[in-house]
């Protein structure tokens, strides 16, 4: 069984103490920062932390090893810059991921700008609980964690619907917003914060056919590394960099924008190609098949180093590895054909399974792992 998390989600109001210091998760709004506030973050990341950051699966932002004596300077700093909301409670509300490749102008700004404003419509709902806005041309955000989703149906219509169902409630677009809202009020009201989960609550629960019109679309086409139409796509090696690197990148390409991809990458608008050796731009990269959390310094929970070793297994590996450092599986909370889980300073080996299943192997060093090359 996964084991329980801590129950909240670390903001930029309510920085979570880590290994390596305070780390500090920005939700810019349409997940988009300007260039001179993406510049502007990378010198406060250094100047008050260790530059070290990192993009998450909900496509936000990650300062690590923020001084604890220079947080108060550092949450001035981002007030003032604009990627903050207004108040904690308010931030505690945004666990919102939208399609990234959304279009200027798009019926996704606008319905995403109206859900910021009525964040405070929303009932109290469990720390994870979250929303995705998913209204491209083609369906991005199918695989992504989310608990109620604004999509389109099979025939094109817009649909609220509940993760775990498999019909959704038909809208107009001027009542999305609303409807969303009173899906979480359901939640809420029927018990839900219980089993903290949409999905985990209607095993419980039935939900009301008044939520069950129309059948959600089934494809799925998560945006990879490479031009798009949006501007050059360009994927973070396991999820993290540095100030510095983010840095070169934007002064080398000065992007109108950069917008931030729930699959760890970033889209920088307007640019056509890349020059970078430190990012990931091809599709077809064996990175993309890893996962690794912080692990050993960043992670209290952790006795092991994690993304040196991920990055050494990369190409040995056929299909997925997840690099744990230990058997919470944050990076990879689903089933990878390899697991390896820190557990007393080594490693143990799970097929097939999640990072909280049975291992199959215990006591294995990262050196026997690299010897081993294992392979599936
Ligand atoms: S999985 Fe990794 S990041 Fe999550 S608690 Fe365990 S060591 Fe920390």
């Amino acid at each position: 069984m996964r084991p329980l998390g801590q129950g909240w989600c670390p903001g930029a109001y309510t920085p979570m103490a880590s290994g390596d210091g305070l780390l500090v998760r920005l939700r810019p709004r349409l997940s988009r920062l300007s260039l001179q506030q993406g510049l502007d973050i990378c010198d406060l990341a250094e100047r008050h932390g260790s530059g070290v950051m990192e993009v998450t699966s909900k496509a936000n932002l990650q300062l690590r090893g923020i001084r604890q004596d220079q947080y108060e300077e550092i949450l001035d700093a981002l007030l003032a810059l604009g990627v903050l909301d207004e108040t904690a409670e308010i931030e505690s509300r945004h666990n919102f991921v939208m399609a990234p490749d959304w279009e200027q102008g798009s019926l996704s700004q606008a319905l995403a700008e109206e859900f910021y404003e009525r964040l405070h419509e929303l009932p109290e709902l469990p720390a994870k609980f979250s929303f995705a806005l998913d209204l491209g041309k083609i369906r991005r955000l199918a695989t992504v964690s989310s608990d109620i989703r604004i999509e389109q149906s099979k025939n094109g219509d817009i649909l609220v619907s509940a993760d775990g169902a498999e019909m959704g409630l038909t809208v107009a677009p001027s009542d999305a917003i609303t409807a969303t809202i009173k899906l979480a009020h359901w939640f809420s009201d029927t018990g839900g914060a219980v089993h903290k989960r949409m999905k985990a609550h209607l095993k419980n629960q039935i939900l009301p056919d008044r939520w069950q019109i129309q059948s959600r679309a089934s494809q799925d086409a998560p945006l990879k590394p490479g031009p798009s139409d949006i501007g050059f796509i360009v994927g973070i090696p396991l999820g993290q960099t540095d100030s510095e690197s983010i840095r070169q990148l934007l002064l080398s390409h000065t992007p109108q924008a950069i917008r931030l991809t729930p699959w760890r990458g970033l889209i920088l608008e307007g640019t056509d190609t890349i020059k970078t050796s430190h990012f990931i731009v091809n599709h077809n990269d064996t990175l993309l098949a890893i996962h690794a959390c912080p692990g050993a310094p960043y992670c209290t929970s952790a006795t092991v180093e994690t993304r040196n070793l991920a990055r050494s297994l990369a190409g040995q590996i056929s299909g997925i590895l997840h690099v744990s450092g230990c058997s919470k599986g944050c990076a990879h909370p689903k089933e990878s054909d390899l697991t390896l889980v820190g557990e007393n300073g080594q490693f143990s080996l799970i097929k097939k399974g999640c990072s909280w299943d049975e291992p199959s192997r215990h006591g294995l060093s990262a050196e026997e792992i690299l010897k081993a090359k294992i392979v599936l």
